[in-house]
């Protein structure tokens, strides 16, 4: 499926064939490596030949390890190809044709596309008057007759805004109150500057994780997710009947890196505001944006209503490339800029952007 967010891949191909080397940050991948025990464990696994076919469900001890972390039984997760993987097909099993599911705004433009292509509405909360935080009450508003779901991604791509857990709460229990799904794509929660544990199971909650931006495995495709024991057990079975299973030796991987979660999480997290604060005084002049407090995306307003594609087009053509900010949602002056580099190559495409805008 064709969209903006993945047009640009195409536009940065074409000109790195031609010869220009272009810094990406456009894209949502950290450039952090995994834990090296990580890498050995997936290599020892591969060695001893466990290149073979395994449970659709994921290996036991794996799925062990994270119904602790969730507060949950293994029953209760199914190990993935990705989490996107896991967010298709669950929006699938639970939103039908004409069924909507109701989103923050700005989102991640997968969540719209995989709605299109069900057949299913996607309803707004804006949330630019209020720091990229939507407010709860404006979910009861939209919830209708036809509405499935509300998918909550905190923190959220592109803005890197994490809701308080308090609020987080309020709209579980709203989910809960009104009968529908709260879904909730974590994919960035362990970047939390204020180092949120993983979210508890509860009554009408899925959870969708990935371990590929918390350690840096972005390539190595595998994720979970976390639900009642019925749609655990549907997913396993679409798992089954498509991908069979996630190869054995990334789970062995994984379960290495899980073990050195709690060190590698703070390292990585470091190195987030560090370049946070980096890009924030480098673009004082010319960009203004919310100061995220997870993550390494920012999402700045262009000065004077700038039209956003144009000046990613320009930039792109100068070696830098951002998203604009049309595939988040309606932010016809918005970039985002992801800041997946270290701090030398960062001040190169800053100073490109201030050059543009100066
Ligand atoms: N959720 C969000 C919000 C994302 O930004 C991404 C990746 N860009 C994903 C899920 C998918 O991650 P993966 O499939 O690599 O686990």
């Amino acid at each position: 499926m064709r969209h903006l967010l993945y047009d640009i891949f195409e536009q940065i191909y074409s000109l790195e064939k031609s010869g220009s080397k272009i810094i990406k940050l456009n894209v949502g991948e950290p450039d952090w490596k995994p834990p090296r025990a990580a890498i050995e464990a997936a290599a020892f696994s591969m060695y001893s030949g466990e290149g073979k076919y395994g449970s659709s469900s994921g290996e036991i001890e794996l799925r062990e390890l994270l119904s602790q972390a969730h507060e949950c039984k293994t029953e209760n997760i199914t190990i993935t190809p990705g989490s996107k993987f896991a967010i298709y097909s669950l929006l699938r099993m639970h939103l039908k044709r004409g069924d909507n599911a109701i989103i923050s705004s700005p989102y991640w433009t997968a969540y719209s596309l995989i709605c299109k292509h069900i057949g299913a509405k996607i309803k707004l909360i804006e949330t630019a008057d209020n720091g990229w935080k939507p407010d709860i009450s404006k979910f009861e508003d939209a919830i209708d007759s036809r509405t499935r779901l509300i998918i909550l991604n905190s923190p959220s791509n592109p803005t890197s805004i994490a809701l308080e857990e308090d609020k987080e709460s309020e709209l579980l229990f709203l989910a809960q109150r009104k009968g529908i799904l709260l879904f909730a794509d974590d994919a960035y929660r362990d970047l939390c500057f204020d180092g949120r544990k993983e979210r508890p199971l509860a009554p009408n909650l899925i959870i969708v994780n990935s371990f590929s931006k918390t350690f840096g495995m972005t390539g190595w495709r595998i994720g979970y997710a976390v639900m009642p024991k019925e749609t655990a057990s549907k997913l396993s079975q679409l798992n089954r009947i498509t991908i069979t299973n996630v190869p054995l030796f990334l789970q062995k991987g994984v379960l290495s890196a899980l073990k050195h979660k709690k060190r590698f999480v703070r390292k990585v997290r470091n190195v987030c505001m560090r370049r946070l604060t980096f890009a924030s005084k480098f673009l004082s002049n010319t960009l203004r944006f919310q100061k995220p407090n997870a993550g390494f995306y920012i999402f700045p307003a262009l000065p004077n209503g700038m039209d956003a594609s144009l000046f990613a087009d320009k930039l792109l053509q100068n070696g830098v490339a951002v998203v604009p900010g049309m595939s988040f949602g309606n932010y016809k002056s918005h970039i985002r800029i992801s800041l997946c580099y270290n701090e030398r190559i960062l001040a190169q495409a800053f100073k490109k952007i201030n050059s543009l805008l100066t």
